[in-house]
């Protein structure tokens, strides 16, 4: 069994950029800007954010940090949208989900402008991910699926007529990423809630994403000898361990169980969770890039 470094893939990635970084500001004087609003305090949101403003700085992109109380209004936060939508030094915002219930979340993702759109979510991105003609270096796809995808082509396997099982049909997630794995010619299922025979399904994956959000939830009997898994679920759940209560974060995937008969395997936490980042800084510079063409 393979084990799939997320950890080592992105930190490559985040190399990449730092050095096209370097060339795009000694040719335009300027690096690119992420604006990364949070609203409220959701520990994990706080967590994400700490870990996405880190790694931005680390390549070289701006940072503008946009903490906001948890009882804003609707409203407010859309007018610091359209403020971050013409602030030139903004290339890139993301916004961190999940709002507020008072907060339509569609509504605020629609209002990003599609050109600023670091996570990939709004519904002209959404739209051009969906249209395979268009080019994936210019476009904003959302950073999870793209992390993925990233993942198994480190893999240098043939995809092509492979059949993909994604468990799990989110927008930002579970769709996206069946739109990029049709793109590489696989044969793609999208599993969910309502799907019937769902273990004998993922039993006839080549390739299984899982983004369920149900810890374990995918078991050895469930995959099929040789497949490849990439688990995106980020579950935290309390183990006992030397008689102490303690918080671990598991997968959607047993991976005990699985890693015997997976020929590789993503791991949680290291797996596709800093890919998200790693996607998400590319997005920025995409961004900015795409400004001066
Ligand atoms: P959502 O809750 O939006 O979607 C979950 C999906 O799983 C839904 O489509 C749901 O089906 C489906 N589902 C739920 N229960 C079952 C079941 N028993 N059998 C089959 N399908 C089921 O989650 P997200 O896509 O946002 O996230 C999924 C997981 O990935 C979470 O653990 C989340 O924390 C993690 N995540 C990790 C990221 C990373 O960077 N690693 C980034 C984003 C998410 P239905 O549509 O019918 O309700």
């Amino acid at each position: 069994m393979k084990l799939i470094d997320g950890k080592k893939i992105a930190q490559s990635l985040r190399e990449t950029l730092t050095k096209e970084i370097k060339t795009l500001k000694a040719k335009h004087n300027n690096v690119p800007g992420l604006a990364v609003v949070q609203v409220g305090d959701v520990a994990a949101s706080s967590v994400y954010v700490k870990a996405k403003t880190k790694n931005a700085k680390e390549v070289g992109i701006n940072v503008f940090d946009h903490h906001l109380d948890e009882n804003i209004t609707e409203k407010e936060l859309l007018d610091l949208i359209n403020k971050l939508n013409t602030q030139e030094d903004v290339d890139g915002i993301l916004v961190q989900l999940p709002l507020p219930k008072n907060i339509n979340e569609q509504k605020v993702l629609d209002t990003i402008k599609p050109s600023k759109d670091a996570d990939g979510f709004h519904p002209l991105n959404v739209g051009k991910l969906s249209i395979a003609s268009h080019n994936d270096e210019n476009l904003l796809i959302p950073c999870t699926p793209y992390g993925v995808l990233i993942m198994l082509k480190e893999l240098k396997i043939d995809l092509i007529g492979k059949n993909a099982v994604i468990v799990g049909r989110s927008n930002i997630v579970g769709k996206p990423m069946a739109q990029l794995l049709v793109k590489e010619s696989c044969t793609v299922t999208i599993a969910h809630s309502k799907t019937k025979e769902l273990q004998k399904i993922c039993k006839n994956a080549d390739i299984i994403v899982a983004a369920v959000g149900k810890p374990k939830m995918i078991k050895d009997g469930w995959v099929k000898e040789g497949a490849i898994v990439l688990d995106v679920g980020i579950n935290r759940i309390q183990v006992q361990k030397d008689g102490k209560i303690k918080n671990i974060l598991v997968g959607d995937v047993d991976f005990q169980e699985v890693k015997n008969t997976a020929s590789a395997i993503t791991p949680v936490p290291g797996g596709v969770g800093p890919m998200t980042i790693a996607c998400l800084l590319r997005n920025t510079t995409i961004a900015f890039k795409n400004k001066y063409t």
